[in-house]
């Protein structure tokens, strides 16, 4: 069983058709790259699986079931994770206010529930201030700590987006254009940590990206999109040399 399947994919902004009859699978340990020219529907994609829209047609399989019926809400809770394409942090809030609030998009809390299980919400408190140290310790951020968002350069903005979807455990990790405006150093920083993401932490991710080094670099598989369809999929070299993906680089 893949951990996410999109069968048959489509959606509709209006007249425009942003997904067109979309299908892939992303395996259980692996790093999986959507590449495309602007307007491709890599993101629309990322929002269909964090479930903010509803493909018209097809389905979403994860971990074997459709999640067409889950609100977005509910999206972390089973262990899918997500950072945007534009940063959005909590710009009055510190480093570690941020990664300790996407515990909140994770658990819906209300006062009565909290009153009931103190205990487990106690434990599960401490769990998550656990897992928000170590993804500050992982992506070395111990600097900016008590930083405040506003203040900071957009590199480390870019690292504490990364970080607030860590900092939920995922199983799988969306990562939209993680190395978007990002020197060469900051982007092989992000390498490093998406290997490591894939080999100490075993999540799994799928990311939109641009740059295709980045891709080529870490990448298991890779699918090609352009104007809303699929144009190929395999590893990077294969998609890479692939004729109609050539031809829609060039003609873009
Ligand atoms: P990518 O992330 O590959 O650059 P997007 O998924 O953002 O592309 O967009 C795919 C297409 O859908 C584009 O033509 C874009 O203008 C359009 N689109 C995206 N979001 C919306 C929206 N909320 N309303 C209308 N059109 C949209
Ligand atoms: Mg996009």
């Amino acid at each position: 069983m893949s951990l996410l399947e999109l069968t048959n994919v489509t959606l509709r902004f209006g007249g425009l058709v942003a997904v067109n009859d979309v299908s892939f699978n992303v395996e259980e340990g692996e790093v999986f790259a959507l590449v495309g020219p602007n307007g491709a529907g890599k993101s629309t994609i990322f929002n269909m699986i964090s479930r903010f829209y509803t493909p018209a047609e097809g389905d979403i399989f994860y971990q074997g079931k459709s999640i067409l019926d889950r609100e977005a809400h509910e999206i972390p809770q089973l262990g899918i994770a997500r950072t945007f394409q534009n940063i959005e942090l909590f710009e009055q809030a510190s480093v570690l206010q941020n990664l300790l609030v996407g515990r909140h998009t994770h658990r819906r809390s209300n006062f009565l529930t909290d009153m009931i299980f103190t205990p487990f919400v106690r434990e599960e408190e401490r769990r998550h201030r656990e897992a928000v140290e170590h993804v500050i310790e992982f992506l070395d951020l111990q600097a900016y700590r008590e930083k405040m968002i506003s203040g900071l350069p957009y590199g480390v903005r870019k690292v504490v987006e990364m970080g607030r979807a860590l900092a939920i455990k995922p199983k799988l990790l969306l990562l939209d254009e993680p190395a978007s405006g990002l020197s060469v150093e900051e982007t092989q920083d992000v390498a490093f940590w998406i290997e490591d993401i894939k080999k100490v932490m075993g999540i799994t991710v799928l990311m939109v990206e641009h740059d295709m080094h980045l891709v080529g670099a870490v990448s298991d598989r890779v699918m090609a999109l352009a104007d809303g369809r699929m144009l190929a999929i395999g590893t990077p070299q294969e998609v890479q040399n692939d004729p109609a993906v050539i031809e829609a680089y060039l003609g873009s």
